[in-house]
């Protein structure tokens, strides 16, 4: 069995040349020829539930979603007319207390804009402000713990070290200050309602069959929390989904999810809040043994392998 990621599903814009995402188009082409090759898909407790049982999962497939995005109801509607209600979306919460887009996604925007430019953004909006984004505490100790952040990613060092600034170890305080300038300059007018699913949306594609799960809060890298605040990033997010859908919420995703974005204390914490597993971006296979130990740090591949994993010849 194995887990597939997907973040952006949409159609090129212009206005943002260099955006990372899956073309709709190629998204169901791929979903249906997974079909075709006799792939089952489900949700990732009840997958996680049926392995506990001994099935054979081999030809099963977890699509995951994450951040919440307006695009999914999208993905999830194509998803339902070839025939599949099954799929994990991860929502993070904060856009629906404040509603403002996280900064996770001003740095997107940012980057789809502007691709290795933003860097140069980022040091321009710090001197027009008078604002130093590595001046805090743990920014030595932070940079050295997280040198290796998007190694694995096909990106310049320009990209690479704006997204560490912003997400790894550049001030928690002022990023989101610093990306405010840098979108009202470069003209950039998408809200949070454009950007995220809405409550009826969310809703929507519950009812279709799909589960729910929690992304926390406000997507900051959990390792960087003390135990207090990584506490009520698990259960703030966990009670406001389950208020929103009337169901539990089992399902846990970490924000970036690599093995040094959360800690003992995270996979603690999960647990004493009542999750039941918890999805990160080690790239494995899902089998019993995976998850005879720890079922909270689940495995999953990017949803541009689809080809090498499973549509190679
Ligand atoms: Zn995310």
């Amino acid at each position: 069995m194995k887990a597939l990621m997907f973040h952006y599903v949409r159609k090129f814009d212009l206005n943002f040349p260099y955006s990372k995402h899956k073309e709709i188009d190629d998204f169901a082409k791929e979903i249906k020829n997974l079909i075709s090759l006799g792939y089952e898909f489900k949700n990732v407790t009840e997958a996680i539930n049926s392995l506990k049982k001994d099935e054979d999962l081999n030809k099963v497939i977890l699509l995951t979603f994450d951040d919440g995005l307006k695009d999914h109801l999208n993905a999830a509607k194509i998803l339902k007319n070839l025939g599949i209600t099954k799929g994990t979306f991860y929502i993070p919460t904060q856009p629906y207390l404040n509603n403002e887009i996280l900064h996770v996604h001003k740095a997107h925007l940012i980057l789809s804009k502007e691709g290795e430019n933003s860097l140069d953004l980022l040091f321009e909006a710090c001197n027009h402000l008078d604002i130093s984004i590595t001046d805090h505490n743990n920014y030595e100790i932070e940079k050295e713990n997280y040198k290796n952040a998007y190694s694995r990613f096909d990106a310049n060092t320009k990209i690479k070290e704006f997204k560490r600034l912003i997400n790894f170890y550049g001030s928690i305080g002022v990023r989101d200050v610093l990306l405010n300038e840098i979108i009202r300059k470069l003209g950039i007018l998408k809200k949070a309602e454009d950007l995220y699913l809405s409550f009826d949306e969310i809703k929507e594609i519950s009812e279709m069959g799909f589960e729910i799960g929690s992304h926390g809060v406000s997507h900051t890298l959990l390792s960087r929390l003390d135990k207090k605040n990584q506490k009520e990033e698990l259960s703030s997010s966990k009670k406001f989904l389950e208020d929103l859908i009337s169901e539990d919420i089992n399902s846990f995703c970490y924000p970036y999810g690599g093995r040094k974005s959360y800690n003992q204390n995270t996979l603690r914490l999960l647990k004493e809040v009542n999750y039941h597993n918890a999805i990160s971006v080690e790239q494995r296979s899902i089998n019993k043994e995976t998850i005879k130990n720890n079922l909270f740090e689940i495995p999953r591949y990017d949803c541009n392998q689809i080809r090498e994993l499973f549509l190679k010849r």
